[in-house]
């Protein structure tokens, strides 16, 4: 199998399994047991809480331990918006979120707030002046993603958060890194967002684990589950402690030759860049700096039969976001490409184990298809 698919998810490395499997075996304790089993797991739990917080640049403190980075978009936009609903309820956020986000937006809509959705340019680019020009004396929350999953291109949030600090400082800024965690370097405290949401799953961590990391300008943060008090009282629930260590160890396993990594993943993009633009028919999407994500349009062939020809084929890439399972997405549409176009993209996304043979592979299936099937769009 060829995997080119690791914006959708990413394989989880032996060691991250086997910190997992002793977690789930032999140390088992539950972190609020006041005996030595779960004393012990309570002090592995914030060793691996300093883990994630070291590779996110902030304190254990400010970081929350969630089931995803789904819950920690609709926590932080929840939590936003409480904080400043005595200031208004107007919100900023762009039309190419994830639909974590956006779908987290429309629910407040439904609770009487208002949204903006700030479109991108034909490159899915998003200017800070852009964001910034849309907040208002009322806007209680301004979110936007550090890296947009489908295109790779990179938000510039600490603009945003300076433009917010001098022009409307009791705005919180919440920003989707889900992305961008380890793939675009950052450290919290210089990025300047009050909300940052990471996932694990999309760097060699389990499914079902994620953190949200939540600054010192969010007072007395809205809890997003009530109950035994875990998570400084904020997110209760038994800690999921074998989706934590293996969070921990795959941030301790991506973080070791970092830079080479992300440097070899950018070759990679740029080596299939040149592979790909050889096709015909074939034109590169967007401008995604990120170094893990390429999407490309093979203009005029249906993108749900391209995926499904590559599959056939033991190569796994993505028509847009497999979070859309088969509906149009709705980042392609914000590009206001034309129909022909917007209806071949497909994403190919690399991981530190992506090699140009997978990316030659790829090329030659894509050839193959256009060559041998008829144009449907
Ligand atoms: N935000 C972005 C940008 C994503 O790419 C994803 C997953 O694809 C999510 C949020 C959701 O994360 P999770 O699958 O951990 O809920």
């Amino acid at each position: 199998m060829i995997y080119l698919d690791h914006a959708a998810t990413t394989p989880v490395p032996r060691e991250v399994a086997d910190a997992m499997y002793e977690v789930l075996t032999e140390q088992f304790g539950n972190p609020s047991s006041q005996y030595q089993l779960g004393l012990e797991m309570k002090r592995r739990v914030e060793g691996w809480r300093r883990t994630v917080a070291a590779a996110l640049g902030c304190e254990g403190k400010q970081l929350f331990f969630t089931s995803c980075g789904t819950e920690g978009d609709n926590w932080a936009i929840q939590a936003g918006c409480w904080q400043n609903r005595h200031l208004g309820t107007h919100i900023v956020t762009t039309a190419v979120e994830h639909n974590a986000v956006l779908e987290a937006c429309k629910w407040m809509e439904k609770q009487g707030y208002e949204v903006t959705y700030v479109a991108p340019d034909g490159n899915g680019d998003i200017t800070a002046e852009q964001v910034l020009a849309a907040v208002r004396p009322d806007t209680a929350l301004v979110s936007v993603m550090l890296v947009n999953n489908e295109l790779g291109n990179v938000y510039p949030i600490a603009d945003i958060a300076r433009g917010l600090a001098a022009e409307n400082p009791k705005t919180l800024l919440h920003t989707d890194a889900v992305q961008g965690f380890l793939k675009v370097p950052f450290a919290a405290k210089s990025l300047g967002a009050d909300f940052i949401t990471v996932s694990a799953h999309k760097i060699g961590g389990p499914k079902g684990a994620g953190a949200l990391y939540i600054g010192p300008r969010v007072r007395n943060p809205r809890p997003l589950l009530a109950g035994g008090g875990q998570e400084g009282g904020l997110r209760s629930g038994t800690e999921a402690t074998a989706q934590i260590a293996g969070f921990a160890r795959a941030v301790e396993l991506r973080s070791e030759g970092l830079a080479e990594k992300l440097s070899h993943m950018a070759e990679i993009k740029a080596y299939a860049v040149e592979k790909l633009s050889a096709i015909p028919d074939l034109k590169v999407i967007g401008a995604g700096a990120a170094p893990h994500i390429l999407s490309v349009s093979l203009v005029g062939w249906p993108s749900q039969n391209i995926v499904n020809d590559l599959s056939a084929q033991g190569i796994c890439i993505s028509a847009g976001s497999a979070c859309h399972q088969g509906r149009p997405s709705h980042v392609v549409a914000a590009l206001k490409l034309p129909k022909r176009t917007a209806g071949g993209v497909v994403r190919l996304s690399f991981g530190p184990e992506t090699t140009t043979a997978d990316i030659d592979a790829c090329a030659e299936a894509l050839k193959r298809h256009h060559d041998s099937r008829m144009p449907m769009l």
